[in-house]
């Protein structure tokens, strides 16, 4: 633990760690060696990771990287937060990301960007910027993400690790500070698909403080030891032929994952691991997800409604930065607001604000929440009648470098088309490395899409591959 600190501490030029804790890191460390010792030990005693920096925990400040909540020290620990130490895992402290889980560059932190281990210059992804570039530069074995809209998968793709968003409702949202209630999904981040098992499992499981948390469903139960029991047996029925362990399993390529806005080097990235993946049995089978493009629109508004109304707890009352000069209430409030958030939240918060408004509502939030019931039916079809797994790009392109859309804010948005889909259906999808580009040498992530609770096969899908 001690040398994990000092390596996280000597890669402060990466501004992944916004909070390292010496003392609480070593205690948990002699506790995991003295259940090593005694032979009991539980199955992460004393693997390092650490947390995105929006899961609240105790005696540690939660920022969510913003101005507003510079100062907040929650009471209790977030349901991952605690699950993971409860399976012997040491948190080293707290992980930078985009302000509020907002953003795919790392670049909209309150506390500076992050930068990507492969190239200073670039931007590792986001929002879970800062748990991607930690891992990718070895300083913790694994680390929690959240992901609304892809912020799991993206920073993975961008960093050359893996990652995983789980189903919805299946890992506690209790704990983490909210964006998009309707989307939010905790999962991990680590170099390989058997160590994201092994996060994966233990963080989920129905948990009664989140009214979302799924219990029971389809015959499902949400426990702990489900995804590594559906791993081991994909793993074992992948295995079964041999030379050729994927036999059977039919890939569906979405014919919208490979449009104008796919860079050449990535496309080629995708191709090659696709037949990679055919030369392991699998059959590939060529799919349409028609409303690929409107998912874009669909999200940033459902979004940002969801936004404006989960930001609306930070009045400079109850929670966080409060002005210090003002005339009344109102404007107590108002200044707070201003000073506290970044211009991207303040962005999403106005758009939500007026989505939601009286008069739009029909027009734009009623609009969105059909089309993203249309998403769900297209990919309910293309499981139901083609396809096993969904496979294509994270990403359009690899890491763009720290800047780049400074003067065009919703240039990062349009990046977000192949992750958000999967969001607005609710279904679990990871991101493995697969490739390098070819005009600037940058890891390329492939993107595993599963229908619903299909979590243990995509992690054996993603080990037969890696
Ligand atoms: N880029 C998307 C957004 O900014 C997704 C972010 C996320 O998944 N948290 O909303």
């Amino acid at each position: 633990a001690a040398s994990a600190l000092a390596a996280a501490e000597s890669r402060a030029d990466l501004n992944a760690f916004l909070h390292i804790d010496h003392d609480l890191t070593l205690a948990q460390a002699d506790e995991a060696d003295r259940q090593l010792a005694s032979g009991h030990a539980p199955a992460l005693a004393g693997i390092p990771i650490a947390h995105k920096d929006v899961f609240v925990t105790r005696g540690w400040r939660t920022t969510a990287a913003s101005k507003m909540l510079a100062q907040y020290v929650s009471p209790f620990d977030a349901t991952v937060v605690s699950r993971l130490q409860q399976a012997g895992a040491i948190s080293l402290g707290k992980l930078n990301c985009d302000e509020f889980a907002m953003g795919s560059g790392n670049e909209n932190s309150a506390f500076g960007p992050v930068r990507n281990p492969w190239d200073a210059s670039a931007v590792p992804g986001g929002s879970s910027g800062g748990s991607a570039a930690a891992v990718a530069a070895g300083l913790v074995i694994g680390a929690t993400g959240t992901d609304t809209g892809g912020s799991v998968r993206q920073p993975a793709a961008l960093c050359g690790v893996s990652g995983i968003k789980p189903t919805y409702g299946t890992v506690s949202r209790f704990g983490m500070v909210a964006y998009g209630s309707s989307l939010d999904q905790a999962g991990p981040i680590a170099r390989h698909a058997r160590d994201l098992l092994e996060l994966l499992d233990p963080m989920s499981g129905f948990d009664p403080r989140d009214a979302t948390s799924l219990e029971y469903c389809d015959g499902i139960q949400n426990q702990p030891g489900r995804i590594r029991a559906d791993f081991d047996a994909s793993t074992a029925q992948f295995d079964a032929a041999g030379s050729q362990p994927l036999k059977g399993l039919r890939i569906g390529v979405p014919k919208e994952f490979v449009d104008e806005a796919l860079a050449p080097d990535v496309a080629d990235a995708v191709r090659v691991a696709l037949q990679t993946l055919e030369s392991l049995g699998a059959e590939r089978v060529d799919i349409s997800l028609p409303r690929t493009a409107l998912s874009i629109p669909a999200y940033y508004v459902i979004a940002p409604a969801e936004a404006s109304s989960n930001l609306s707890r930070y009045d400079g009352v109850r929670y966080g930065h409060r002005a210090e000069q003002y005339k009344d209430l109102a404007e107590m409030t108002s200044r707070s607001r201003t000073e506290g958030f970044g211009d991207e939240v303040l962005r999403r918060i106005m758009v939500g604000t007026y989505v939601l408004s009286h008069g739009y509502y029909d027009a734009y939030y009623l609009q969105a929440q059909r089309v993203r019931r249309m998403i769900v039916n297209d990919f309910q079809r293309a499981f139901a009648e083609q396809c096993d797994v969904i496979v294509g790009p994270v990403t359009p392109s690899v890491a763009k470098s720290i800047g780049d859309n400074r003067d065009d804010p919703t240039a990062d948005w349009l990046a977000d088309i192949y992750t958000l889909s999967i969001s607005l259906a609710g279904l679990p999808a990871m991101s493995i490395p697969c490739g390098f580009g070819s005009q600037r040498p940058l890891p390329i992530g492939l993107q595993l899409i599963g229908n619903y609770f299909t979590e243990g096969r995509l992690l054996a899908l993603a080990d037969r591959y890696q």
